[in-house]
């Protein structure tokens, strides 16, 4: 039964139960921890050292009612401007960003390791088929929750194994097959939080083709894609249709609401000019539906989270 405790109290006990290799801090802002830039604060924040100190938050969390959501890099992530009164817990600390060689062109990497450092790793060893995961910005435990992909190939196709701790504290070890993947999605992972997975690579190639892949890889971005703060693509593409090419036919590229920008160079993505805020944006992706619904009449669904909410109570 829940102690007559207020939250504070609730709080410093948490803080009291986790070991010193954690972080805990109240009312943290999470512009800065998105590659969007915009939001505002996380009511309660927490970096875990170890999968003790992470079990002891999710079920402090789960017992004390209140709301929790895993961020990787935040690139993937709209923060509404009222924030996010509930826990937020980030796989930061080093203990969950180690990545190592495992036998047979195996590489082991934690949750919260970035998806363009395995991509480093891999190349060093010779290991081919990562190459794609270089200019995604995320973290393994993001990219799997998102089944990113880009370059025809997706971060499912790597993955030998999975292990992850679900909300109500079952922990599990999952092979690929066991995973129903979807464009964007894998509905497995929802309630849940990546800890580590064991990746392979189906070939070996020489160190120099891996670069030449990777570098023309750079190159395909530098030129379709913005730089600044943005969240890669906002919308879900359509079966057989880009949704960037529709935006730009629609000529809606440039396309402004406050801080908020439609990119001049890639119509899917919005970027943020500066001084964006989420309800900019929230307005800005509103108008683009509306435009491709009354001329297109495609319903796009955005690709991007909106934390703490369901698209459709916005939209
Ligand atoms: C410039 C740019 C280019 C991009 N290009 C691509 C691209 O080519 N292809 C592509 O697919 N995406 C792309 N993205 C989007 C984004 O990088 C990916 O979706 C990425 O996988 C998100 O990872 P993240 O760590 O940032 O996750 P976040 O944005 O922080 O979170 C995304 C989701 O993952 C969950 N999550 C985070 N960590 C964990 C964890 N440890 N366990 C379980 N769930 C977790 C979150 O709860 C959330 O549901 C791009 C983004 C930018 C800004």
């Amino acid at each position: 039964m829940l102690k007559a405790i207020s939250d504070t109290e609730w709080w410093d006990e948490l803080k009291g139960m986790l070991s010193n290799h954690s972080l805990l801090e109240l009312d943290v802002s999470l512009a800065k921890m998105t590659t969007f830039g915009v939001g505002g604060k996380a009511r309660y924040y927490i970096e875990p050292g170890s999968v003790n100190d992470l079990r002891i938050a999710i079920e402090g969390a789960r017992d004390r009612g209140k709301p929790i959501f895993f961020i990787g890099r935040g690139s993937n992530l709209l923060v509404p401007d009222e924030g996010f009164n509930g826990m937020i817990v980030r796989l930061n600390r080093k203990y969950w960003r180690g990545i190592s060689s495992e036998a047979d062109g195996r590489i082991y990497a934690g949750g919260g390791a970035r998806l363009k450092e395995i991509c480093r790793v891999a190349c060093k060893l010779g290991l081919s088929g990562f190459e794609f995961l270089e200019g995604i910005p995320g973290t393994l435990g993001g990219g799997l929750a998102m089944n990113a992909g880009a370059m025809g190939s997706r971060i499912f196709d790597l993955i030998e194994e999975v292990e992850f701790i679900r909300y109500d504290g079952e922990l599990k070890k999952e092979r690929r097959d066991w995973f129903q993947v979807g464009y964007r999605e894998c509905r497995e992972l929802e309630n849940s939080v990546v800890l580590s997975a064991i990746l392979r690579a189906d070939t070996e190639e020489v160190e120099r083709t891996i670069k030449e892949k990777l570098e023309h890889f750079a190159r395909e971005r530098k030129k379709s894609q913005p730089g600044g703060r943005n969240a890669g693509c906002i919308f879900k593409n359509p079966a057989g249709e880009y949704t960037g090419q529709i935006i730009d036919e629609l000529g809606l590229k440039g396309r402004r609401v406050g801080g908020a920008e439609i990119s001049n160079l890639h119509g899917n993505f919005i970027v943020n000019r500066g001084n964006a805020t989420c309800a900019d944006v929230i307005a800005l992706i509103k108008d683009v539906r509306e435009e491709v619904r009354r001329n297109r009449g495609i319903d796009l669904r955005p690709e991007v989270l909106l934390l703490g909410r369901d698209w459709d109570e916005v939209l």
